[in-house]
């Protein structure tokens, strides 16, 4: 007897479930846990923060997901509204105590007339309306089922990390800027050359170092190429990252006017320039052991790294090419997705993609539909880099931030955008609940 199913308790599918019992609609919330868990939840608690108890900066001039907590709030978010009721001190941060956080979103569940809760594992894709909000920890049967109807590569199972650098920590006296073939702008990748001797070393260092073991839950879940660690690169032959990565052909060391043996190359990761990731260095090697041995790398001898590699697993599906704008599968249009397996990053990203899967469904239901918001809104960015804004071949989890809001028309000063970005998301924030 109910109008649409929801699948997953989490975050996205609280939320989601929220939006749609406001409407009026009867939800089914089908929550695994309480039947069995999952390797990184610890109650049976709906929401329940898996990690960190903080929603990041709750600052709406200065700060994208500072500005996406306050267009949740006026929507009405049961997320935001039992964060702000559980608020710890974390100076700018709204950061929550986590028990009386997710207790008091399933206590307002449990309350609500229009939902109920079922502790049930699902399966399968649900054949009527339905959002599927089960995580990056979604259950293997289902994935399974999602990953039939979208194809293999469609559905990712890990996030590959690779190490960053603090800029001014390398050597630019070993170091150099090109990039392969001077394509681009010709400069823009740092190259660390390596001599034949130097590689040989540092391929073995790679087969000896000490890695971290997957979890239980991770093994036996397939690598995609494009994220092997660079250590198993090289199990599969000497000269296997000669050929991938650390490929030293078109790059012209200054030092010598030839190409080097083997080259490790870093590209810029933030907009700043003041912070390198190594390109193709995702790695399972324990976060002491990558310290040793990228050191060993000519030009990263005083490296201080901004993060080290990792590889863990979360499920999420190639969205831009998946989804439409309103969230639904285009092979399967009854059934929406939201929070973190869409590709969106952080718990208040997936409450954001929860609430506007429910209020798409909701409109839906009643016969009509529901204009996206703008994408110079928070929640219109984020959704609109889900939906069709991110390369579907290179998409990655991402966390709501203001490079994905559409450049300010005319001239600002750089100090001021933030401010102006927020500023013009408010007012369309406005003209769009208005309608
Ligand atoms: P979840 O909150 O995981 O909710 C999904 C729910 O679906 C779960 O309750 C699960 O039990 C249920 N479920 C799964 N499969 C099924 C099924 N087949 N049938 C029924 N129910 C099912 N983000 C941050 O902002 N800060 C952090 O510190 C942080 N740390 C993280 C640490 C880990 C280990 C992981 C995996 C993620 C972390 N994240 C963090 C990322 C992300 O924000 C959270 O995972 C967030 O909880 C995602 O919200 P969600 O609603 O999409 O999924």
């Amino acid at each position: 007897d109910h109008a649409i199913h929801i699948v997953g308790g989490g975050l996205a599918g609280s939320e989601a479930a929220w939006q749609l019992a406001e409407a009026g609609h009867k939800v089914r919330l089908s929550e695994m846990r309480g039947v069995e868990g999952t390797p990184a939840h610890h109650t049976d608690h709906l929401a329940e923060l898996v990690c960190s108890n903080s929603f990041r900066s709750d600052d709406p001039n200065r700060n994208a997901v500072g500005l996406l907590h306050a267009e949740m709030r006026s929507l009405g978010s049961l997320i935001l509204r039992e964060a702000d009721a559980h608020k710890v001190p974390a100076g700018s941060a709204l950061a929550v105590d986590r028990d009386g956080f997710s207790a008091a979103v399933t206590a307002a569940i449990e309350a609500h007339p229009n939902i109920e809760i079922v502790r049930e594992r699902i399966d399968a894709l649900p054949q009527g309306p339905a959002i599927l909000a089960t995580g990056p920890l979604t259950a293997a049967p289902l994935a399974a089922a999602i990953a039939s109807e979208t194809g293999q590569d469609a559905l990712a199972f890990f996030d590959a990390i690779a190490p960053i650098v603090h800029r001014d920590t390398i050597d630019m006296e070993i170091c150099w800027f090109q990039s392969r073939w001077n394509k681009g702008d010709g400069h823009d990748y740092i190259n660390c050359p390596m001599n034949k001797d130097e590689y040989l070393a540092f391929h073995a260092a790679l087969l000896a170092g000490e890695k971290t073991e997957f979890r239980e839950w991770e093994r036996d879940t397939p690598y995609f190429e494009g994220c092997m660690p660079i250590e198993v690169m090289a199990e599969r032959g000497l000269d296997t990252p000669r050929y991938g990565p650390m490929k030293p052909v078109g790059l012209d060391d200054p030092r010598t006017g030839r190409w080097p043996y083997a080259v490790v190359q870093l590209r810029q990761d933030n907009a700043l320039g003041t912070l390198w990731n190594i390109v193709g260095f995702q790695t399972k090697l324990r976060h002491a052991e990558q310290v040793r041995i990228f050191r060993t790398i000519p030009g990263l001898q005083s490296a201080e790294f901004a993060r080290l590699g990792g590889i863990h697993r979360n499920t999420f599906l190639k969205s831009p090419e998946l989804l439409d704008r309103e969230l639904r599968l285009k092979s399967r249009p009854n059934v929406r997705f939201a929070g973190q397996i869409t590709g969106c990053e952080g718990y208040v990203e997936s409450a954001a993609i929860g609430l506007l899967a429910g209020r798409f469904a909701a409109a839906e239901l009643a016969g009509g539909t529901m204009a996206a918001p703008p994408v110079t809104t928070a929640l219109g960015a984020l959704l609109g880099h889900i939906t069709g804004g991110a390369e579907a071949d290179t998409y990655q989890p991402m966390n709501v931030n203001f490079g994905l809001f559409p450049p300010l028309e005319g001239k600002s000063k750089k100090a001021d955008r933030k401010a102006l970005m927020s500023e013009r998301a408010r007012e369309a924030l406005a003209g769009w609940m208005a309608v």
